[in-house]
């Protein structure tokens, strides 16, 4: 009878840390109508972010990028390209022949050191200067005539021009001292400038959304919207001229860069926020900014995860309730590894496994509970990253007053494109809250690097045409 009690004092255990670990599970699990909500609040304040009264004080900040034509195969001729702000930073020779729509690329990779990131503004741009200097080397074009460069740059910034971007704040892991408020392509010119070996012809600042949207565009008309689900997150789309109050001129359309990034910023998204969001965002670089990115992007998801994770073994629920030196590490959960775990298929003795690589003891358990945990947080992700895209879908037709709006999104991001699950929720997601769109996601192959190239192109040729 003593055996039996005991047996039975065990399994009421295991209940109750069952109960208490769906608990925390549940936080992330969002209604129908929360995601209702969600996308109606993101098209409220992306109303705000066009109107000129509401727009300084918007979170989503809809801002104008000067790009209003897409290519139409006539460009041509050598480029260069910069992509800073992603997982890695690269500079590109992107050749391009008119014609056949073909693009060949040169590039290479180069680290960042985060001294660099989150050093001095100027030794940022120098460090870039470097590395395009070295590329020129590697190429064996150093001494050739002045190419016309495009500078994809994943963040915010307010332009004025095409070549004009005034950067608005550091996101992401970037936070380079005397950079915010000033104009990104001036401090590029003088970084050339203070090298002294090569001059280039800078034509374009341009978000990585921008760059692919264009590098889908480029093969589909239908293609009005770019999406990046990587390290950040945001959205770019085509936007009628006469909706954007901040721009002169009624004709044609041009390119909104969303930042949508920083939806939820004045509290809009408290109501699903958990406890786990708020300790992310304050162990972040930009504490209160950015919320939805905090919630929806590769630098952050990992980040969530290892809260929750230290708030069970707290509650005794994982690891014996030991909380390692690991668990208290920043950062070690990357988007590979959350991809890794949440693969199909994967025994849980990998699951196991992928922990012990991380430094993480895990019992059989264990290894269940933080692929649930994994799970959860990613799909929230794409739900919530479904919600806003719906929001602009919805928008598109409702502008264009058509019954049934066929649209094509074209996407990049290490997020979108490893995770083995991330892509098909957000597109479940799109397709339940706006049954009235037809969207086609296109992945975009090296799109912002590309992109910058092409919206270079395009300016060139308008420009050659104006001087003629
Ligand atoms: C930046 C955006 C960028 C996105 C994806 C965000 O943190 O604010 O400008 O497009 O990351 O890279
Ligand atoms: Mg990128």
């Amino acid at each position: 009878a003593k055996g039996a009690a005991m047996v039975t004092a065990v399994a009421a255990r295991v209940q109750a840390q069952r109960k208490l670990i769906d608990e925390v599970l549940s936080l992330f699990q969002l209604t129908p109508e929360h995601l209702v909500n969600v996308k109606n609040k993101m098209r409220a304040e992306m109303e705000y972010g066009l109107k000129k009264e509401t727009q300084p004080l918007a979170t989503v900040k809809m801002l104008p990028t000067y790009v209003c034509a897409m290519p139409d195969g006539t460009e041509k001729g050598n480029y260069l390209a910069l992509d800073l702000g992603g997982t890695n930073f690269r500079v590109l020779l992107v050749k391009i022949r008119s014609g056949r729509r073909s693009v060949r690329m040169y590039n290479k990779i180069f680290a960042i050191p985060l001294e660099i990131m989150q050093g001095m503004g100027e030794e940022l741009f120098d460090h870039i200067v470097h590395c395009i200097a070295d590329f020129l080397d590697y190429m064996g074009i150093k001494g050739a005539s002045r190419l016309p460069l495009g500078f994809t740059f994943s963040f915010p910034c307010k332009q004025t021009g095409l070549d004009k971007g005034t950067l608005v704040e550091w996101t992401k892991g970037f936070k380079a001292t005397d950079c915010e408020g000033e104009d990104v392509v001036d401090m590029l010119r003088e970084a050339i400038k203070r090298r002294n070996e090569f001059e280039l012809d800078i034509v374009a600042v341009v978000n990585d959304t921008v760059g692919t949207m264009m590098t889908c565009g480029y093969e589909d008309p239908d293609c009005e919207i770019g999406l990046i689900a990587g390290t950040g997150s945001n959205m770019c789309y085509m936007e009628e001229m006469k909706n954007i109050e901040l721009v002169e001129g009624n004709e044609g359309k041009m390119c909104i860069n969303t930042e949508w990034g920083g939806f939820g910023d004045n509290g809009c998204l408290d109501e699903i926020r958990t406890q786990y969001d708020t300790e992310v965002d304050e162990g972040s670089l930009n504490p209160g900014k950015q919320r939805y990115e905090k919630m929806t992007s590769g630098m952050y998801l990992g980040e969530i995860v290892r809260q929750i994770l230290i708030d069970l073994t707290k509650h005794g629920l994982l690891f014996r309730g030991q909380i390692s030196e690991r668990l208290r590490t920043r950062g070690i959960f990357e988007t590979k590894f959350l991809s890794q775990i949440e693969s199909d298929g994967l025994a849980l003795l990998q699951v196991r496994r992928i922990l012990q690589q991380l430094g993480l003891d895990s019992t059989c358990e264990d290894s269940i509970v933080v692929k649930e945990v994994c799970g959860a947080v990613s799909r929230r992700a794409a739900q919530l990253c479904g919600a806003g895209l719906a929001a602009i879908v919805e928008k598109r037709r409702e502008d264009r007053n058509l019954e049934h709006l066929k649209i094509t999104v074209g996407v990049d991001g290490t997020l979108y494109k490893l995770h083995p699950h991330f892509s098909r929720i957000l597109r479940e997601t799109v397709k339940e809250l706006a049954p009235q769109c037809d969207v086609t996601f296109m992945l975009s192959e090296d799109g912002s690097g590309k992109g910058a190239a092409l919206i270079t192109a395009v300016a060139k040729r308008l420009h050659l045409k104006k001087d003629n």
